[in-house]
């Protein structure tokens, strides 16, 4: 077969790689498309994850096709529990567990992965991370007879799950390295507010305070923090952060930085592969969420059926979905050494912070409780992410 008669293939089944195949399907019904995952191949949403709890919905609940489905709706063919190991970007030729197989072109969308804290733990089985529809079950199982949960991290995950574990009635630890949650994605006043709900709503919260080491005991685990306080759980819950999965990229060759670096069209440093979502570096923005991947997925779309076309972002606000004290947030794109005025009103159940440049200009925002109301008009005067 020659690679011009060669099948699309995407590496990934996640949210990046479904919507791709269905958008390019639109546009291309006849050549072969085959897609390769590590996982079962269940098309979900992954940002229902962290609601899942308090919307009583199981793995099996979040599931909205399997991977035989995807592939029939797809015209595709899906390669389930493999993982891509090389890639020859020379022969345009990839393999998976002993199979090669040659590609017209090739996208990656290998996402992120969990980091992990460099931290001693004799208790792995007790600690979590969920990236993925298959570790949510398993926390999921370990969650349902647990009395105290320790989250480790106060970022969008950790303060998600924060509050959607509130619903399973264990008490809530959670420890944060910063003086208050959500200090990379908010202003502090928006963080505060969120720590007056929690601490309202019984969360244990472990502020300017690190965990240093994990120890199984007989009825769980206990964690020592660097103030020299122990905490005792159940279970822990790690939720510190993600990073691109670039590996499989790096060793084959292909330019990578925080991630795999792609030009607006989605190119990567090697001809006929592609990458977007939450492995994509795109133009320099690594950004870990669904807006920007769907915009990827449009213009990627058309550039591999044949009208080259290069990706926009548009401004675009995270909504955090603590039900508690809900909160939108679009902080502003700027390096530290930009000077950012930022200007803070607390209203009636809520907080507004606004971010402006040095020529007044709206760059920014972070809003929580009532305020939220006011995303849809702050949004249009926010400049775009990437013109
Ligand atoms: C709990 C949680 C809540 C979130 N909430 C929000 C939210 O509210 N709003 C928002 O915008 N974003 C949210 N996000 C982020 C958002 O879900 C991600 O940005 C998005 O799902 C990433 O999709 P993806 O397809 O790029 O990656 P993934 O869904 O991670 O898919 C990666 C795929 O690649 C496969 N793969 C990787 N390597 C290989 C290999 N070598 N061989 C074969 N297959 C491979 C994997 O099996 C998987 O199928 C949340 C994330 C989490 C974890």
């Amino acid at each position: 077969m020659s690679n011009q008669d060669a099948p699309l293939v995407i590496i990934g089944t996640g949210l990046a790689a479904y919507n791709l195949a269905r958008e390019w399907r639109k546009r291309d019904s006849s050549t072969p498309l085959i897609m390769l995952t590590q996982d079962s191949g269940r098309s979900y949403s992954k940002p229902m994850l962290s609601t899942a709890f308090s919307k009583d919905k199981t793995a099996e609940g979040l599931t909205m096709a399997d991977a035989g489905k995807m592939a029939e709706q797809l015209s595709a063919t899906i390669h389930t529990f493999v993982s891509v190991d090389a890639i020859d970007t020379h022969k345009r030729v990839l393999s998976f567990d002993g199979t090669q197989l040659n590609y017209r072109d090739l996208v990656i969308a290998a996402g992120s992965e969990t980091i992990n804290l460099p931290i001693e733990n004799t208790a792995q089985s007790k600690t979590f991370a969920v990236n993925d529809l298959e570790q949510f079950a398993e926390f999921q199982e370990a969650a349902k007879t647990a009395q105290r949960i320790l989250i480790i991290g106060g970022g969008l995950i950790g303060c998600e799950y924060a509050n959607d574990l509130l619903t399973t009635g264990a008490k809530i630890s959670l420890v944060e390295l910063q003086p208050t949650l959500l200090s990379n994605l908010c202003h502090e006043a928006i963080g505060n507010a969120l720590v007056s709900q929690f601490t309202e709503e019984g969360i244990d919260l472990h502020l300017s305070t690190a965990v240093t080491a994990i120890r199984e005991d007989k009825d769980g685990v206990v964690a020592t923090l660097n103030n020299g306080t122990e905490l005792a759980a159940d279970i822990v819950l790690s939720a510190v952060g993600v990073r691109a999965r670039t590996q499989l990229a790096r060793q084959s060759g292909l330019a990578c930085e925080r991630g795999i670096q792609v030009d607006r069209e989605l190119r990567s440093s090697v001809k006929h592969v592609y990458a977007l979502g939450d492995c994509a570096e795109v133009d320099g923005h690594l950004l870990y969420y669904v807006m920007p991947l769907m915009q990827c997925v449009r213009a990627l779309a058309q550039t591999l059926s044949g009208t080259p076309t290069a990706v926009s972002y548009p401004a675009m606000p995270v909504t955090i979905k603590t039900s508690r004290f809900p909160i939108v947030t679009n902080p502003p794109d700027t390096t530290p050494e930009t000077p950012v005025h930022w200007q803070v009103e607390h209203v009636e159940g809520g907080v507004k912070a606004l971010a402006y440049n040095v020529s007044g200009a709206l760059i920014g925002f972070s809003l929580g409780g009532s305020s939220i109301s006011e995303k849809a008009s702050l949004a249009k005067s926010l400049p775009k992410v990437m013109a």
